[in-house]
């Protein structure tokens, strides 16, 4: 049954992967997102719906353009494999729950927010924006129907919350919480050095903060910087002037968020265990 359920959403993932392409293509584009079919980026030729079968399209043309032969982005191709995957094991991680809902969502705006950073060096508030929101309605939703996540209780846990006495409430406020860490700490990060943090990454770190919760948000944070590296940190503050630095710190708050959305129940539990 658990096997049926991973095999069709990962599936699924694959169908939405070539969704979050598109919106990889037209976002940083200001392209309408509704309107007309998908096209070549060079010659414009629309795709018929064979070639937007996830995987099977690319690879039927040969990574090119039917019309023009020009070569299709990377992303066309791996963007439906790593959201199948990511699906896959969020289906098997979770089961059939409300959770398997939330983390699906965030995990598809975290995808489209690191590629596009990835490949732009641009956190788009056009993506930020929508994500932040659909992360407030999904805590109220949450509080609605009165289903609390362990992670987002670690604070009051600690301080002596006895468990059994979650609402979802609580867990609202540990998430505004998180928000506001993330927040804070990379605004601060961004005032001191504004090429090194730009302000995308200020608001990423926000939403990161708000999946997560605090003290989840000090793991998101901190993560984020053990991942990246001493080096790239060192570049990140005393990178020369007017230089942008080589890599974009985007997708490693990407990677400790999702982490963090996964795992961090389990961390939890295992350090208020001593
Ligand atoms: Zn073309």
């Amino acid at each position: 049954m658990q096997i049926a359920l991973v095999i069709l959403y990962g599936l699924l993932g694959a169908f939405v992967g070539v969704a979050l392409d598109l919106v990889a293509d037209r976002m940083p584009k200001r392209a309408p997102l509704f309107q007309g079919r998908p096209a070549c980026e060079i010659c414009g030729a629309g795709w018929r719906w064979q070639e937007l079968l996830p995987v099977w399209g690319y690879l039927q043309r040969r990574g090119r353009c039917s019309a023009c032969e020009a070569r299709l982005p990377w992303r066309t191709l791996l963007l439906p494999i790593v959201t199948a995957l990511v699906f896959g094991w969020l289906a098997w991680f979770r089961g059939l729950s409300f959770e398997l809902l939330a983390d699906s969502v965030y995990s598809g705006f975290l995808i489209v927010i690191a590629v596009i950073d990835l490949e732009h060096k641009l956190i788009l508030n056009r993506v930020v924006f929508p994500a932040l929101w659909a992360t407030v309605g999904l805590m109220v939703l949450r509080v609605l129907l009165d289903l609390p996540r362990y992670l987002h209780y670690g604070y009051w846990l600690a301080a002596g919350w006895a468990p059994g006495q979650e609402t979802a409430l609580v867990g609202a406020l540990s998430q505004g919480a998180g928000a506001l860490f993330g927040f804070g700490v990379f605004f601060i990060l961004h005032l001191v050095s504004p090429r090194g943090m730009g302000d995308g990454d200020v608001r990423l770190a926000t939403l990161g903060g708000l999946i997560t919760g605090f003290p989840g948000a000090l793991a998101v944070v901190f993560g984020s910087f053990f991942l990246f590296g001493p080096v790239g940190v060192l570049l990140l503050f005393i990178g020369k002037e007017g230089r942008k630095t080589p890599v974009p710190f985007g997708p490693f708050l990407v990677l400790s968020t999702w982490a963090v959305m996964l795992w961090g129940d389990g961390w939890l539990l295992r350090y208020l265990q001593g």
